[in-house]
């Protein structure tokens, strides 16, 4: 199980206050670093790298969601129960306790033995990974490989010279049209000198 799997739907305790920023207000932990594989409150978020992608975990009837759109960038979510709150589709991530256990007619999910809704089989996230799992399943196949820079505010500084470099001959085309030779035949220069130069 990768990390930040097993962070999520294991270790990691949310909206439990933050031991860093235990005096603050909104110190609730329901912020997740899928590079850290650990929950932050919202005060630790500007002090934490910026590239980490972050996974705002939500309170849905007293138990941990995720939004589907963003879980599903990371793993497949077909089979699990989706909810939906604010208008925005919500997945559980860990079953819910039971007051009695269902008497396993109808729709169950197949883990926790949960009376689901038509063709759902799983209750929560944690629940579809656990069977997988236990059926031998490789869980890779369910995992989708994410870029962090797709989750992250970040930019990505790779390839920024090329940008740059592609980005010059746009804004010389709008220069005055008598000028126009000689700064695309500098521009061309520069380039040369700096392609040499490495
Ligand atoms: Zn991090
Ligand atoms: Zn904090
Ligand atoms: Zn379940």
């Amino acid at each position: 199980m990768p990390g930040w799997l097993g962070g999520l739907i294991e270790d990691q305790c949310f909206f439990v206050g933050c031991e860093v920023h235990e005096k603050k207000k909104k110190n609730e932990k329901n912020i997740f670093c899928l590079h850290c594989c650990t929950s932050l409150c919202s005060h630790c978020v500007p002090s934490h790298h910026p590239s980490h992608p972050l996974l705002q975990v939500r309170r849905y009837v007293y138990n941990d969601v995720v939004r589907l759109d963003d879980l599903e960038k990371l793993i497949d979510c077909s089979h699990v129960q989706p909810y939906t709150i604010n208008s925005a589709k919500v997945v559980f991530l860990k079953p819910r306790p039971q007051s009695r256990p269902s008497k396993g007619s109808g729709n169950i999910c197949l883990t926790c033995d949960r009376i689901l809704q038509e063709p759902f089989h799983f209750c929560s996230l944690s629940c579809k990974v656990e069977h997988v799992m236990l059926g031998g399943e490789e869980l890779g196949n369910i995992l989708h490989q994410f870029k962090e820079s797709e989750l992250a505010f970040s930019h990505d500084l790779e390839d920024q010279e090329d940008v740059v470099v592609q980005m010059v001959t746009p804004s010389s085309v709008l220069e005055d049209p008598l000028h126009c030779r000689s700064t695309v035949h500098s521009v061309g220069f520069m380039w040369i000198s700096k392609q040499g130069s490495v």
